[in-house]
């Protein structure tokens, strides 16, 4: 069966069902989101004379629980606008349009008797074509819907979202025993590629796969707490990015999640289970009932394993001393294995050297991994398919560096099976099996193949990955490097494409990477079809050397800083009028340098979660790679020719967004800015982004690419300068800006209104660009400039001076 899935209704509209109906939203369904009508009117209902019989209080849950999301911080919608794509309603009046639905998912309280009911009216509302989901975390998928009929249980199966929706990788898919095969590969591959999820098919059992594991993890990180009579605050020094996790390690992850919720998922589990040693391995320590029962839950109530107060130093956070139920200063903790972690380059070797030292961090942290890695090798084939999935869930909905697997590839198997056998341990026979058929890892990689797993009785089967993924890692172990140098990389991606990789210190742009856009641009315009300007770093690009910018005016080399703009302008333009299609593919931050290289392609497809703007206002500077004519270009496009008293507005809002340093929040957000095009794409699969850039740049060659013409830009002038410095000069004396925002802000309304020349002028690009280098050796020359760059070098952050 072809499915397509455009309209989806999300029941309950509480935490996740309102902010999953908002994800949908973000991928372009439209959505009908239902709760309970309440039983009874609120004062301000019943001051405006409604009653229990209107729609609007019927619907009131529902309304509610979407204006909940859309005030969610950080964002649930890509774009605020977006919440217009989700009708409201409620579950007994509105049950019957769920027949329209191409998918109905469940959310309501995690309550079996509840949702079983709720499934029976749905079975009943729903036709044939309707994919029915459950999001719960735990309850059996089968047990929900024995009442359903045959009919329904085919394609009914659950889908559990990780909170928040947007942000977290992971969801795990859940097929019930009669759930129709066509169903799950529909619903793996909608949720991937359409939804941009981690897709990880679980079996139906307690928890799934991610929370059985991270809560087992969590249990026995608890106990091995008191063996080591240690502190809550420790025990975050050692587990957190030394042992391969999150900043936020246990307690404050703890307190991030809410305690009343792991207290359920580990109740649920032991509730569950019948195998005695795990139940009392879920076993709700006292100090933690006494934290629920004192509304201790951590962030959600102001307080749990940590609290914040203010002191006269500032603000402190304190820790709960789990001996006498009270708070104190946090306790620094030091440890000779905890350093050489920090020291180590990747993850693996943080592991080995956090695990194998000789102190009490190690020992703990040896403790802790041991009982997750065996537990999970126990729960093996009971959870999950493969140790693929169970990695991989690990990964994207708990932030592990590692999967457990990985993690045991990374101690060594034999050698920390010898220890675990030395100490005592039971060794599972799929790893025992492993070892005595001479295998050595769970994963073997090589360069000419695919990444294999590990299957049991010694055998191993491809990574099957689907072909949108394009690792650029991969393609440089099999030697596709075109050209290279200290900061960029020229890859062959395939298909004649070729692909620019920043790979310089935070892909931060320096005399290395501007030699290599302009040699790339060569080597493009002789012997390939397109450019794709793209890199698997955590962020696409935090923009221009500041470090060496800073360095070369301190040092008042100004011919040097002049050389520097000039050659990045100049590569800017080398790409915008190359003769071939230049793509470029941002994901995460792309600031600064990163945004004015996507200006300067001639398509951008950026990942959903793309934060890009010109921010170099922050640093007391304004952008040097052409992004301010870039971005005067773009506000005008589509302005009729000659209507030249109506730029004014367009100019004032380019102003405005580079003036403010605004970043956007979203790719989709990028467009309302005008950093985006309207027809630049959009991936939500960030794993997919490279290879979706590819086909856009192989759309462009194949059809006519002809190089962009330079045209002449209409400028508003003097007179529009005028105007908009008096704004300017409103907000300096109000004291909404400091003297020195008002002169870079002079700097930058002269390069966007061309200068002195008349209104209506038409100026050249290279003009501008001249204005634009003018100006930013203006500004690099000021003292608070400068102190502005060493303050955003030492504190990752603007000073305000
Ligand atoms: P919630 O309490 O925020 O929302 C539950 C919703 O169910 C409320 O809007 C409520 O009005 C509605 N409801 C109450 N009684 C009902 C009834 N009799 N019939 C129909 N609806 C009713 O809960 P939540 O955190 O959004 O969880 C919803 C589901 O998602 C649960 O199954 C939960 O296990 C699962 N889940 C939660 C999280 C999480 O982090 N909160 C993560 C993944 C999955």
């Amino acid at each position: 069966m072809n499915r397509r899935i455009r309209k989806a209704a999300v029941l309950g509209a509480g935490v996740m069902g309102a902010a999953i109906a908002a994800h949908l939203a973000n991928a372009g369904l439209s959505v009908l989101l239902l709760d309970i009508p309440p039983d009874h009117l609120t004062d301000a209902e019943r001051a405006r004379g409604l009653s229990l019989h209107d729609r609007k209080v019927r619907n009131r849950l529902a309304e509610n629980g979407l204006a909940a999301a859309l005030r969610a911080k950080p964002a649930a919608l890509y774009d605020a606008a977006d919440a217009e794509r989700i009708e409201t309603g409620n579950l007994d009046d509105d049950l019957g349009r769920l027949r329209d639905c191409d998918w109905v998912v469940e959310a309501v309280v995690e309550n079996l008797d509840i949702k079983r009911n709720l499934f029976l009216r749905v079975a009943e509302a729903t036709g044939e074509h309707t994919i029915v989901s459950s999001n719960t975390s735990g309850i059996s998928i089968a047990a929900m819907a024995t009442d359903c009929p045959v009919s329904f249980r085919r394609r009914f199966l659950g889908t559990h979202f990780f909170n928040p929706p947007r942000y977290m990788k992971l969801l795990e898919i859940i097929p019930g025993p009669e759930t129709d095969s066509e169903v799950v590969t529909a619903m793996v591959e909608f949720c991937q590629r359409t939804l941009g999820k981690g897709v990880v098919v679980a079996k139906d059992t307690p928890n799934f796969i991610a929370n059985r594991i991270g809560t087992y993890g969590l249990m026995v990180t608890l106990q091995a707490m008191e063996k080591y009579g240690l502190g809550v605050d420790e025990v975050d020094a050692i587990t957190g990015p030394a042992m391969g996790r999150p900043k936020s390690a246990t307690f404050r992850t703890l307190d991030l999640v809410g305690l009343d919720t792991m207290v359920h998922v580990a109740r649920n589990v032991q509730q569950a289970v019948t195998d005695d040693q795990e139940r009392k391995a879920f076993a709700i320590p006292p100090y933690i009932e006494q934290m629920v029962s004192r509304g201790w839950l951590g962030e959600k109530t102001g307080q749990g394993f940590f609290r914040r107060v203010e002191t006269d130093k500032g603000r402190e956070i304190l820790a709960l001393d789990l001996q006498t139920m009270e708070y104190r200063p946090r306790k620094k903790f030091a440890s000779a294995s905890l350093t050489a972690a920090k020291r180590a380059q990747d993850a693996p070797s943080r592991l080995r050297a956090l695990v194998y030292g000789e102190d009490a961090a190690s020992r703990f942290a040896w403790d802790v991994l041991k009982s997750v890695l065996l537990y999970t090798a126990r729960k093996q084939g009971e959870i999950a398919d493969d140790i693929l999935s169970v990695d991989r869930a690990m990964k994207w909905g708990f932030n592990w560096d590692l999967g457990p697997y990985e993690t045991w590839d990374a101690l060594g198997v034999r050698r920390s099976v010898e220890r675990m056998r030395q100490e005592g341990e039971e060794i599972p026979d799929f790893v025992s099996e492993m070892l005595a058929s001479g295998q050595e890892a769970f994963y073997q990689r090589s360069v000419a193949s695919k990444p294999r797993f590990y299957v049991g009785r010694g055998q191993y089967r491809d990574v099957d990955e689907p072909k949108q993924i394009i690792s650029l890692a991969r393609l440089k172990e099999q030697g596709k490097v075109i050209r290279k140098n200290s900061g960029a990389s020229l890859l062959d991606i395939g298909d004649g494409v070729a692909c620019l990789e920043f790979h310089s210190f935070k892909q931060a742009i320096g005399t290395d990477v501007i030699q290599m856009i302009q040699q790339s641009a060569d080597e493009v315009e002789k012997n390939w079809r397109a450019l794709v300007i793209a890199n698997e770093a955590p962020n696409f690009c935090v923009g221009a050397n500041l470090m060496m910018m800073l360095m070369e005016a301190q040092d008042e080399n100004w011919d040097e800083i002049q050389l520097a703009v000039h050659q990045f302008q100049q590569a800017m333009m080398r790409l915008k009028y190359l003769s071939k299609p230049v793509v470029a593919a941002p994901h995460q931050m792309a600031l600064g340098g990163g945004a004015e290289v996507c200006l300067a392609a001639h398509q951008v497809q950026a990942a959903a979660e793309t934060y890009i703007g010109l921010v170099e206002v922050g640093v007391g500077l304004i952008p040097g790679g052409g992004g301010n004519k870039e971005m005067l270009i773009r506000a005008l496009e589509g302005v009729p020719d000659g209507v030249h008293e109506r730029l004014d507005s367009f100019v004032q809002k380019t102003f405005e967004t580079i003036a403010l340093a605004k970043v956007s929040t979203s790719a989709k957000e990028a467009k309302r800015l005008g950093i985006l095009r309207h027809h630049d794409g959009i991936t939500l699969q960030r794993d997919f982004l490279l290879h979706d850039a590819k086909q856009v740049a192989i759309g462009l060659a194949d059809s006519d690419f002809r190089p962009m013409q330079p045209r002449l830009v209409p400028v508003v002038g003097e007179a529009g300068a005028a105007r908009l410095k008096a704004g300017v000069y409103g907000m300096r004396v109000s004291g909404h800006i400091s003297e020195h925002d008002e002169k870079i802000a002079h700097h930058l309304i002269r390069v966007l209104t061309g200068g002195s020349v008349a209104r209506g002028t038409k100026v050249s690009e290279q003009y501008l660009l001249d204005l634009e280098r003018e100006a930013f050796l203006s500004l690099i020359g000021e003292p608070k400039t400068q102190q502005r760059m060493q303050y955003m070098l030492s504190h990752g952050k603007p000073l305000r001076n």
